[in-house]
């Protein structure tokens, strides 16, 4: 069975204090509009998974969905970052709230990044792949909305990020299209080699 495809929602929280105690996670983050929603949708299967609420500047959410692995294992879903229409100094404290959680959850075993495959390394998400890079564990892009590109275009930006990432070890890089249902079976092999190689917990 696909890792995704049996994934229920579990919980939301509002404060990183009040995240639950898992055995392993995997978080989704991206800038906002890039397509998470819609990714989250195509890996479960289902239209409405992650229906969340998208009004800018609201409280921010972080929804927990649990994994088909037969463990406590979840994929968390945290809040989109870089709203335009939200002003620069709220903006900089989500991304701070976003990189203090990147950076000390114990239980977080890899990182999802989705960015806009026409869009690619803005300036925040190379932020977040720097708050991440000191915890040593893997990154996993996907360039969305890829059947927005041409074949060509799409294999160009697939070697350009690639290339722009040399220096940072443990981040891979894929295609995706929720429109068009590919890079799916990509996306699980990456997470269930995350899940089956996790090291067990420190006594
Ligand atoms: P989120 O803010 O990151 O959760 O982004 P959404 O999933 O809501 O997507 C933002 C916009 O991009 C919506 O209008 C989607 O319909 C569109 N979109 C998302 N994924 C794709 C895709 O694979 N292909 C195309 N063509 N559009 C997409």
């Amino acid at each position: 069975m696909p890792l995704f495809q049996n994934a229920t929602f579990f919980t939301t929280v509002n404060h990183i204090k009040d995240l639950p105690d898992t055995a392993a996670e995997v978080a989704f983050v991206g800038r906002s509009n890039a397509g998470k929603s819609s990714a989250l949708n195509t890996l479960a299967n289902r239209t409405r998974l992650a229906f969340v609420s998208k009004t800018p500047g609201r409280t921010q959410h972080i929804n927990f969905f649990k994994l088909d692995t037969g463990g406590e294992d979840y994929l968390v879903d945290l809040p989109g970052y870089g709203y335009a229409e939200v002003p620069e100094a709220i903006r900089t404290h989500w991304v701070e709230l976003l990189g203090r959680y990147l950076q000390t959850r114990e239980s977080l075993i890899g990182l999802l990044m989705i960015m806009d495959s026409r869009h690619p390394l803005k300036d925040l998400d190379v932020r977040m792949l720097n708050f991440f890079r000191v915890t040593n564990r893997p990154v996993h892009i996907l360039l969305s909305k890829a059947d927005k590109l041409s074949r060509q275009d799409q294999q160009k930006t697939l070697a350009a990020v690639r290339h722009a990432l040399d220096d940072y070890p443990g981040v891979s890089v894929q295609l995706f299209s929720s429109s068009k249902k590919t890079g799916v079976a990509e996306v699980e092999a990456v997470v269930s080699a995350w899940f089956a190689d996790r090291q067990p917990p420190h006594d």
